[in-house]
Parts: structure tokens; sequence; C-alpha cells
């Protein structure tokens, strides 16, 4: 059966000038929103384009040929990135993910990378840089972006089964291009590496197990993904949702696992190690097991909004303050700690407490920003 696709409400220019408090705070690393959650994490979408199709994010019945992307003068450039990336990091964030679209189409990035390698937290100590791939462009631009300051990376991987893969991506790619850019990765050092697999009921669920046997014992943690109803146009529906419980219990028919702790508060992953030191995989259950509770994230749109949740319908339109010179650092500082202080999305915990034919009050259904454009 094919996915129902629903057109998509161009809402990227929804967003509001923020409010610039009269009395500014100075940034004391700790900011916290109404629900006592710290800005921990910063996710920056640096293109809204992509070379793959894959059905549960850039479907291409919509993202086609005739689908504006954004022009080039809309989006931040490394120096508005890097200027307001400083702004964050006083308020507190250590972690910056970068993400799209597909990331490694944006020009140059390593000369970003290199640019936010520079900065420190308030503690002095660099941040922590990762980036999230579909992989197809690893085996060229891994050194480079190691050389310039990348830490580590995240490759979302589907399937090992060419033909699966091929599908998935919907625009032919072969899987063993994805799988040489890992081992490149891996060879210059953007390590630990971590594979993301978004499991879809009767798309790939076959592939769990294939993929745990593949990456045991290779120092690569493997992540499996409840696929959420993210954006307006991938024709999401809960019985193509495969719960994390569901794909531990079928690693568990094969091997034997131990559960572990996080890594830290916030972490979005549930640890599981294999018990015979095979390695260590993960489980995201943003769909079965909400964690709002925890959610430090902000994302920064490939132009320059600001939203506080993946599910957001609006976002705080911070380029409007970058591109007018009447605006100071401290100034905008003032306004991100306006917004982040006013926070009180949890949009998963909202839903999940509901039953499934209630909308969730504030959330307007096909309105939804696509998480190409706010990144993952
Ligand atoms: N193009 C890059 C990639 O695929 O890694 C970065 C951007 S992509 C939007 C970031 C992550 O979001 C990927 O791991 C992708 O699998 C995940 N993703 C996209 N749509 C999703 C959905 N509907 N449910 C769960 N994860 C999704
Ligand atoms: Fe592109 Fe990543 Fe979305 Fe797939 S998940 S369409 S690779 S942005
Ligand atoms: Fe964070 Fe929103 Fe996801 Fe909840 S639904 S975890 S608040 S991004």
């Amino acid at each position: 059966m094919t996915d129902k696709i629903i057109p998509i409400a161009d809402i990227r220019y929804a967003a509001r000038v923020p409010h610039i408090p009269a009395r500014l705070q100075a940034p004391t690393g700790m900011l916290a929103d109404t629900l006592a959650r710290p800005l921990h994490d910063l996710r920056i979408s640096v293109t809204d384009r992509c070379n793959f199709r894959c059905s549960y994010c850039m479907p291409s019945e919509v993202f086609n040929k005739d689908y504006a992307f954004l022009p080039q003068t809309s989006l931040l450039s490394f120096e508005e990135i890097t200027r307001l990336t400083k702004i964050f990091v006083a308020h507190g964030v250590e972690k910056i993910r970068l993400t799209g679209g597909e990331p490694l189409l944006r020009k140059h990035l390593e000369v970003l990378i290199g640019m936010l390698a520079q900065l420190k937290t308030p503690q002095g100590k660099p941040l922590d840089i990762t980036l999230t791939t579909n992989g197809s462009l690893l085996v060229k631009k891994a050194q480079a972006l190691k050389d310039a300051g990348l830490q580590r990376v995240t490759v979302s991987l589907d399937a090992l089964d060419d033909a699966v893969f091929r599908r998935m991506n919907d625009v032919d790619f072969p899987v063993a291009d994805v799988l040489k850019g890992i081992e490149v990765a891996h060879k210059v050092g953007l390590a630990p590496i971590k594979v993301n697999m978004v499991v879809k009921r009767g798309t790939n669920d076959a592939e769990i197990l294939p993929m745990a046997r593949h990456f045991r014992h290779s120092g690569v943690v493997l992540r499996f993904i409840e696929y959420m109803d993210v954006g307006a146009t991938n024709g999401w529906r809960m019985d193509e949702v495969m719960p994390s419980a569901e794909v531990i219990d079928r690693l568990q028919q094969e091997f034997a696992l131990d559960a572990i702790d996080p890594n830290y508060l916030g972490e979005t992953a549930e640890r599981w190690r294999y018990t015979d030191g095979g390695g260590e995989i993960g489980v995201i259950s943003s769909v079965t097991k909400a964690f709002c509770g925890d959610c430090n994230r902000a994302r920064l749109s490939t132009e320059g909004k600001l939203f506080l949740c993946l599910f957001a319908h609006q976002g705080h339109d911070l380029r409007a303050l970058l591109r007018d010179s009447h605006y100071s650092d401290e100034q905008i500082s003032g306004a991100v700690a306006h917004i982040w202080q006013r926070r009180d999305d949890r949009y998963s915990e909202l839903r999940a407490a509901l039953p499934p034919d209630v909308a969730v009050p504030g959330a307007e259904g096909n309105k939804r920003v696509e998480m190409s454009y706010i990144g993952g």
C-alpha cells in the first residue's frame, strides 16, 4: 500500500520577531524554561535540501522539482550561525548538532565547523560538535570534517539490504556507498560513530536483526528510532510504528542484552549492551515513551528561526534581529533568554496522554514544520 500524502502547508514564513526585554539580564549559563529544563543542546539546520527522498521525511511526491527550497539569501551565513551559537553557549549550550536536510550538501561546511570549534563554554571547555548525515558524501568529506574539528558523526541508515535501502531513500542510492562512508569516518577518527535506523513496520523491520549482526563488535552504536508523526507530509500512521519494546524483544530472541544507565540527563536513547561484550545499542522511543520532561534541545532552522519543539508550528525569527544593525549581541541574547524562559512545549507527552483521535491542543495538525527544515 502506498502512503497517503497530505499536501504541505507552507508555513516557513510564519514566525514571530522576538521581543527584546527592556531589562537585559546578563547570561548565567543556566537558563531554564517553565518546566525547569535547561538549554543544553542546539541543533542547527544548515540546508533544507537533500539528495535523498526518504518517504518518512521528504516524500518525493511533495519534495519534487516544483518544490521551492529556500533561496541562498535566506540561509544564515556561517558568520551569522557562529554569532548566534556564541550567544546560545553563554546561556548554557554545550552540544551542537549540525543537521538539515543533508548537511554535507552545504558548501564548505568544514569552514563552519572550524569556526564553531573555536568557541568555548563559560567554563573554558570546547563544545561537543557533531553532525547527522545520510552518509552519502562521507567518503569524500570525512577527512576534511575531522581536520576542521568535528568530533563525531551520526549516520542514518535504514537497511543493509540494497533493494530495501534503495527503496527507502527513493533515489536508488546504493547501501555499499554509505557503508564505505561509515568505514572512512571510522578510519579518520570521527568516533564513536552512531548509526540511526528509523524502523517502519512492514517496510524495514526485517532489517533489525541483520543490522544488529552487522554492527556488533564494530564499535558503532546502532540505535533504533520509532517512526514519528513529525511534519505534515509523510502520511504517518500509528500501525507503521514499531514500538522500541518490540524491537528489543526481537533482538533478545537472538542476543542476550543488559540495560545500561544513560550517559547524561536528557539522553534520548535508552541504552543496552550485548552481554557477551559485542558493544552497545540504543532505542529512541519518541512515540511510545515521550521524553519531553528532559528535553533540553533548541532547533535553529536553515533561515534562522528558533524552534522550541520538533512539533512546533511557529518559530522565533532570530535572523530578523541578526540582520538589523540596531540590535547588539546583548539584545539578541536577552531575546533568546526571554523565549526560552517562556518555553512550555511537551507535544509528545500531551499526545501520549490523549486518545488517538483527539488532537493536542495548540498543535496545528498539518501546519507543522518539516523535519528537513528544522533538522532532526
Ligand atoms: N539528512 C540527514 C540524515 O538523514 O541523517 C540529517 C537530517 S534528518 C532530518 C535527521 C534524522 O531524522 C535522521 O536520522 C532521520 O532518520 C530522522 N527522521 C526523519 N524523519 C523521521 C521520522 N518521521 N521519524 C523518525 N525519524 C525521522
Ligand atoms: Fe534526507 Fe535525512 Fe530526510 Fe532522508 S532523513 S530525506 S536523508 S534529510
Ligand atoms: Fe522535546 Fe518537543 Fe520532542 Fe517533547 S515533543 S521531546 S518537547 S522536541
